[in-house]
């Protein structure tokens, strides 16, 4: 189609984003009952939604003829409370990745560029090549960590964005207070810093305060979302906390009603679902042992994880996962991350992750891994 030569140069080059497979495609692919499909692929919550955020679904089901508040006012006004900050310094998103493409947006162009670490979160690459800036990638240091000062280093006086994903979403590993606090001192502030912090609720570590960062009036904003720790991850609603004059420039891309109305109204109740978010990550903590005890078993290497997933270094990741699937185990394997003999395991039910073990111990008694 000829069309297709007027495509913007830098949206014609893209990667797309391979997100986890359905259970009815991978049932229908291997000849598999959907209901004995486990899929512990995106990291999604192990306990389901919210109760709290269910009972909003039902509650506002009639008003969904209208549209939604276009500045979610409840659930700014009950955020704004709960983190301490005004209202203004608020910016909803469809999920946080939303958020992301606002920034993109926002302050990304050709000879801009963008630095993040390697094996960090993929969205950020593709946004950058979208928008056809340079994206600088910093290696890791030992045990897959971002290494905040290689990454200080790298920014050069194009640089607009640094993306810091904390825990990281594949490696789940955690930057400490003290280093982002060295790193933050060091940024330049014609820098914005993002700290992607999409595990932040169920971090099973220290989190980093880098709302402290917000409140000084540092170059930064932080990215939170509904879909991991509360279980919305269908519904899509995140949010991001920055300076109030920031935040009004990432609004100008946004479209009014982005956060819809079921949305807004289940984001507002799971915030009151305190023991939703207790047992959930009693549940991350006790899978981590689990699947730790499981590769040291199996003497397979691992990084510990502080969120709720677990990278497993099966070797060949892809041909992993598709045997996994072909066993009814739906995982994700990491060659978009140049991680090609890892794979990604999200934290399931007691029953997932050891459907998971005896796969994958069969695999290893077939010889195949
Ligand atoms: C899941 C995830 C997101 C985005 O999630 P949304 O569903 O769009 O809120 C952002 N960053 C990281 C690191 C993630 O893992």
């Amino acid at each position: 189609m000829k069309i297709l030569d007027k495509i913007n140069e830098p949206v014609s080059k893209v990667k797309p984003y391979q997100p986890g497979r359905p259970i009815e495609d991978v049932a229908r692919d291997f000849g598999l009952n959907a209901d004995d499909i486990v899929k512990i692929a995106s990291n999604e919550s192990v306990l389901g939604v919210s109760p709290l955020a269910q009972q909003a679904l039902v509650e506002c089901m009639a008003d969904l003829h209208r549209y939604p508040d276009a500045g979610a006012w409840e659930l700014r006004d009950k955020l704004a409370q709960k983190m301490s900050l005004d209202t203004d310094q608020f910016i909803f998103g469809a999920g946080s990745n939303e958020i992301l493409v606002f920034l993109a947006q926002v302050f990304l162009a050709p000879g801009k560029s963008v630095v993040a670490s390697a094996h960090a979160f993929v969205i950020y690459k593709i946004l950058t090549a979208m928008m056809g800036a340079d994206f600088i990638e910093v290696p890791v240091k030992d045990g897959l960590q971002h290494d905040l000062e290689a990454m200080v280093k790298a920014i050069t006086p194009e640089t607009s964005l640094v993306f810091v994903c904390n825990p990281n979403n594949p490696t789940g590993t955690l930057i400490s207070q003290e280093e982002i606090e060295t790193f933050m001192d060091q940024v330049p502030d014609d820098v914005l810093v993002v700290f992607d912090e999409a595990y932040a609720e169920i971090c099973l570590g220290e989190m980093p305060d880098t709302l402290s960062f917000v409140k000084k009036g540092k170059t930064c904003i932080v990215l939170r979302t509904f879909s991991k720790a509360y279980g919305l991850a269908g519904i899509r609603i995140g949010y991001g906390m920055a300076n109030a004059e920031l935040i009004s420039e990432l609004n100008k891309p946004r479209q009014p009603f982005n956060a819809n109305l079921a949305a807004q109204k289940m984001a507002v109740a799971a915030l009151d679902d305190e023991d939703f978010l207790e047992a959930s990550i009693k549940a991350y903590r006790d899978a981590k042992s689990y699947y730790q005890d499981l590769c040291k078993e199996m003497q397979l290497e691992y990084i510990p994880s502080y969120a709720n997933f677990i990278m497993i270094k099966t070797g060949n990741g892809a041909v992993i996962c598709n045997k996994l699937m072909a066993l009814g185990v739906i995982v994700r394997s990491l060659q978009p991350y140049l991680l090609d003999d890892w794979i990604r395991v999200s934290f399931g039910t007691e029953t997932e992750n050891q459907t998971f073990g005896k796969a994958i111990q069969t695999l290893r008694r077939n010889n195949e891994l």
